[in-house]
């Protein structure tokens, strides 16, 4: 359990993200009560401020509130993944140019690291820099939660969201204004505090976040998980998580890092696409879903000004849902194809899997390449069971199986800043004698 001493994140998170990206590029439904329907349009999966005005609930099926959309003009859109992800990608290279150090947590919310800039930056002025520079270049709406610990900087985004008069940012670095929030909040609205979880925290009497942060943590350790005992560290401030304590939200998968040192060279990216790929299709099958839509995205450093900037990203649709890293692996070579142009000095690329299925609901199209399946009974269970395999085998021991276009030596993860020059094997770096 690691813990900073002054340690300060921002959560970054976009209003109404997929209803806000539907309205961007329609100034006529500015005023619109806007819904995102699921895959097959079955369910409400976003809606706009005055959707949400109307009592529209997340995920409930379109037919059960037909009427009341009929009756107030709601305008309807199937799910634009392809838009998403990149307004996702444009949102996110605005964050990382204001911020050394971003993680994207989904789609649309991104923690930022700003430790050490309290003495330089009053922390609510810089969060509502965030909030006009993303609405001016992006035109999307986003909350800022400013606290010690990520936990914290949840609960202070919820409050931004929450309550209009924050105009948007909460800065919850001050110990008295945590708790005063904390008494307000049902446990709940904790991050990681699931609905089982919550209602056997209510068994015990503890119903208030704030309940939660004066428990004994050693007792919550005992009768819960380390996990419920970080929480309760992080809501006193103290910061221990690291983002893969907390379950992905199911919505997307991620996997994207920055380079140890710059990548110039394609097979270099090809390799580092390659492992995202592998560990997000990983992720996949852990959760039990497929994912039809891929993303993939590169960029350069945004901080150097040797480098020309370049942002890129593209998405594209599987025939049917899928979890097999082989067919995500063929699609994000084409769209490297797409997007890799010689000559820059790549800082971060990353892949990002949308429009989840749970397995076995789609039934395959006969017409399209994959599925070559029906014509050979036997070869989708049999691809099943290849994947289990590896990643069977790769939870014993990490990369026990790899693709071979991951690459066995990855040199570009690592950062080699310090390395002194390859003196004896290669020309170029033979030492001078002056
Ligand atoms: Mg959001």
């Amino acid at each position: 359990m690691s813990s900073k001493d002054n340690s300060v994140f921002a959560l970054v998170d976009c209003n109404n993200f997929y209803a806000s990206c539907e309205k961007l590029f329609r100034p006529d439904l500015a005023k619109v009560p806007v819904v995102v329907l699921s895959n097959n349009d079955g369910c409400v999966v976003a809606r706009s401020k005055e959707a949400k005005q109307l009592g529209i609930k997340m995920g409930v099926p379109v037919f059960q509130v037909q009427a009341l959309m009929r009756q107030h003009g709601v305008r309807a859109f199937s799910s634009n993944y392809a838009l998403y992800a990149d307004m996702s990608q444009r949102v996110m290279s605005t964050l990382e140019a204001m911020a050394p150090k971003v993680e994207v947590y989904s789609i649309d919310e991104a923690f930022l690291d700003l430790a050490g800039l309290q003495p330089l930056r009053n922390l609510t002025a810089f969060g509502l820099e965030i909030r006009q520079r993303i609405q001016q270049w992006q035109g999307i709406t986003v909350c800022v939660g400013i606290a010690p610990s990520k936990t914290l900087a949840k609960l202070a985004n919820h409050a931004a969201k929450t309550w209009h008069k924050t105009g948007g940012v909460v800065d919850l670095t001050d110990r008295s204004r945590q708790r005063k929030l904390l008494a307000l909040l049902p446990v709940n609205e904790v991050w990681g505090i699931g609905g089982k979880l919550s209602k056997r925290l209510q068994q015990l009497g503890i119903d208030t976040a704030l309940q939660l942060a004066d428990a004994n943590p050693n007792y919550i350790r005992q009768h819960f998980s380390v996990v419920v005992e970080r929480t309760v560290r992080e809501l006193n401030g103290e910061s221990c998580m690291v983002l893969e304590d907390i379950a992905s939200t199911k919505k997307q998968i991620i996997s994207s890092r920055s380079f140890g040192q710059r990548i110039t060279d394609k097979h270099q990216m090809c390799e580092a696409i390659s492992e995202y790929i592998s560990r997000a299709c990983n992720k996949l099958r852990h959760e039990q879903q497929q994912a039809k839509h891929l993303t993939v995205f590169m960029r350069t450093s945004p901080f150097s000004d040797k480098d020309p900037p370049y942002s890129a990203s593209k998405s594209v649709a599987l025939d049917t849902p899928a979890s097999d890293t082989r067919l995500f692996l063929a699609k994000a070579m084409q769209l490297l194809d797409v997007l890799w142009v010689n000559g820059h000095r790549y800082a971060k690329a990353g892949v990002m899997l949308t429009d989840f299925y749970d397995p076995g609901v789609v039934q395959p199209d006969l017409f399209c390449e994959q599925a070559n399946v029906a014509e050979q009974p036997g070869r989708a269970q049999a691809d099943q069971k290849l994947m289990q395999l590896i990643d069977k085998l790769n939870a014993k021991q990490s990369k026990t199986i790899w693709f071979a276009s991951q690459g066995g030596k990855q040199e570009w993860s690592m950062k080699r800043d310090m390395l002194s020059p390859a003196y004896t094997t290669n020309w170029g770096e033979l030492p001078a004698v002056k």
